[in-house]
């Protein structure tokens, strides 16, 4: 391990122990959504190798390095109200993602199990639109963001019932 890498180590633990998402990523949202996305890049970043094979199990798709960058380095999360009935929004290419409001609004917040539940459907999500992000089809898309959000769930033991959860 070099010194550089030790060092980025270093800074990455002290920037998770104070509830700092990584420098590299940006979230502009507010809470509790912020928190939310937070979460979620730090806890797949963490266990970024389960993520992985449990997506590529469940789908047959090789996730690319670019989808593991967007999740372990440069995924930039904008929540804003898309008005336009979709979910989430992205561009091939480009590592930021825009997460609807409105949908966000729309997703149990009153408890612990709530929020376990509103985390797999926000990690369905922006698997969803990283995976545009970095050129998959609609079809490959929605297969990856089932998986995430099943990763999610037997992870955190997330169940329950949303109706606008698009994975439910
Ligand atoms: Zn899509």
């Amino acid at each position: 391990m070099t010194l550089k890498t030790r060092l980025l180590i270093a800074v990455t633990a002290a920037l998770a122990a104070s509830g700092i998402a990584r420098a590299a990523h940006n979230i502009n949202c507010n809470d509790p959504y912020e928190t939310d996305v937070s979460a979620i890049f730090y806890n797949v970043d963490n266990e970024y190798d389960d993520f992985k094979d449990f997506i590529e199990d469940h789908t047959g798709v090789n996730l690319q390095s670019c989808f593991e960058n967007r999740f372990k380095d440069n995924g930039d999360v904008r929540c804003t109200n898309l008005s336009t009935g979709l979910i989430g929004y992205s561009i091939p290419g480009d590592d930021h993602i825009k997460i609807d409001t409105g949908w966000l609004g729309g997703l149990p917040q009153s408890t612990d199990a709530d929020q376990k539940f509103r985390r797999a459907c926000i990690v369905g999500t922006m698997a969803h639109e990283f995976a545009h992000s970095c050129f998959s089809t609609e079809a490959r898309a929605e297969l990856i963001d089932d998986a995430a959000f099943g990763w999610w769930q037997q992870r955190f033991d997330a169940t329950g019932y949303f109706s606008n959860c698009p994975q439910n």
